[in-house]
């Protein structure tokens, strides 16, 4: 099969650069539907450019190109060791690329193997059938989301809508709280992939498996279908919004699927998707290995521009930062207020948090910008490039930040999803704020980073190392500040009160 090496190749940078048609109506039908002028509307304005921008220059829709899940097709005599090999092959140049972060980190040691490639990784279904051509589908689903996958036992006891009952009222009960349960950290608006029964494995295996179906399909089951619409009405009723800022719309879609179970297990496995749900699929010639089609495509319909303008609409109320950033600066900001940094930040997510923890830190970050982020780099020469660079979620750190606050004297954090108690605390006693930048618009900030001055701890692997960044007008939002107040709170508060509304209806 001399072409099947380039199809697959081409599969993988077109699934994680250019969003399917149907996501794309659905974020389109987002942008419209926002109230212009609130943190949502500029949230859904930055996605737009950055869906637009990632297609214009084929890279990497968001930074985290997730665990790369291969459902693949075969017709009987096809050797699928042979195209297990030629996937792996395919993800190491795509990686090469920098079509795809390298993610794959040894769980023991933690030792990133610098290529996607792993024990499981990459998560690869065979099956055999009965048709003459090789179908592949894939699916590209981050951390931050995949972390918002959700599994219920019924009979459960749900936050803000009490008993859930091993009926189809407890399944909408578990659905609506899970859209509750990821906020912002699972970069909202996003879609969840459902499966009522089976057992706990196979559950989320089939509740994934939906998020392979086009978001404007109508479920067969007229069962199904009406519990997939007014999930879909009643979740945009909760009020979480892009990034969890608050806003109209939390869900572009959902899909149900009903597998038997066991008399004893009732489980409702939830597999929650962001908005950068990337997922396509590709016929391939079984002789040759060459693309016949391209599924979730119209080759009739051109791809359209996303964003009615480009980036982020400015109102001239901006506040302009330069790093190092005093005390007083920080104090001077409250929540809600929309930020522009320049000057250098740092990079620092989940490796260096631990790192910080037991080390004093590579460089000075008194007055520094931390920002949770893992890019893509990519070096050509001696120079490193920026390829993608969005915020990562953040409160992975919770466990850490307050001591980094408090030891090394960092003003910022730049991030996504908000942190908590802990962090909010220090914010306060030690003068700094959490910025939140809009997750997944990993081109549209790769553009506000002028330099890569440097780097500390590379032996973490590319996404954890210590990135030494110049940018310039970063745009983010205060949402943490340094007088205890918190945007994250404050809509967790008023969406579980929507939720608990929703439950008395
Ligand atoms: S858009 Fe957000 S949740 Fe999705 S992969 Fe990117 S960072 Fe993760």
């Amino acid at each position: 099969m001399q072409f099947l090496a380039e199809s697959l190749i081409q599969l993988i940078t077109q699934t994680s650069t250019n969003l399917p048609p149907d996501v794309r109506a659905a974020m389109g039908d987002a942008v419209a539907t926002e109230t212009p002028n609130t943190q949502a509307s500029q949230a859904l304005n930055i996605i737009a450019s950055n869906i637009d921008m990632a297609y214009g220059d084929e890279g990497a829709i968001c930074q985290d190109t997730g665990m790369p899940t291969f459902i693949v097709h075969t017709p009987v005599g096809v050797n699928q060791l042979d195209m297990a090999r030629a996937i792996r092959e395919a993800v190491r140049e795509a990686t090469r690329r920098g079509k795809l972060r390298p993610n794959s980190v040894d769980s023991l040691t933690g030792k990133n193997s610098g290529d996607n490639l792993g024990p499981e990784t990459p998560v690869t279904h065979f099956e055999q059938w009965e048709e003459d051509e090789i179908e592949v589908k894939l699916l590209l689903k981050g951390g931050g989301c995949e972390n918002k996958n959700i599994q219920y036992s019924l009979p459960a006891n749900l936050d803000h809508l009490g008993r859930a009952d091993r009926d189809l009222e407890g399944v909408r009960k578990c659905l609506l709280h899970a859209v509750w349960q990821a906020q912002g950290q699972g970069c909202a608006p996003g879609a969840i992939g459902v499966c009522i029964g089976s057992d706990r494995a196979h559950g989320y295996m089939v509740a994934k498996m939906q998020l392979f179906r086009t978001l404007d399909d109508v479920n067969p089951d007229p069962r199904l279908a009406k519990l997939e619409g007014e999930i879909m009405d009643e979740a945009n009723r909760l009020g979480v919004g892009a990034m969890g800022f608050g806003g109209k719309v939390s869900l572009i879609g959902c899909k149900v699927a009903a597998a038997n179970r066991l008399p004893a297990s009732f489980f409702v496995s939830v597999a929650y998707d962001c908005w950068a749900f990337r997922r396509l699929g590709v016929r391939l010639d079984a002789s040759t290995g060459a693309i016949t089609k391209w599924l979730y495509r119209d080759p009739e319909a051109p791809v359209q521009k996303m964003a009615a303008s480009s980036g982020f609409p400015l109102t001239g109320r901006e506040i302009a930062l330069r790093a190092p950033l005093s005390e007083e600066q920080v104090r001077a900001l409250k929540v809600g207020d929309v930020v522009l940094v320049s000057g250098e930040c740092f990079t620092g997510r989940d490796a260096v948090h631990h790192y910080l923890m037991q080390h004093e830190p590579p460089v000075d970050m008194h007055g520094a910008v931390l920002y949770h982020c893992g890019p893509v780099m990519l070096k050509s020469g001696d120079a490193w490039q920026v390829k993608a660079a969005g915020p990562t979620t953040s409160i992975r750190e919770e466990p850490y930040e307050a001591t980094v606050l408090e030891r090394y004297g960092v003003r910022a954090v730049i991030g996504k999803g908000g942190m908590g108690a802990k962090t909010s605390a220090a914010l306060q006693k030690f003068g700094a704020v959490y910025l939140n930048a809009i997750g997944g618009a990993a081109q549209y900030y790769a553009r506000n980073v002028k330099k890569v001055l440097g780097v500390n701890l590379l032996e973490l692997g590319i996404p954890e190392a210590m990135w030494h960044l110049e940018i310039e007008d970063f745009a983010a939002i205060v949402t943490m500040d340094a007088h205890g107040n918190s945007l994250h709170s404050e809509v967790e508060q008023r969406t579980g009160e929507q939720l608990a509304a929703l439950q008395k209806a």
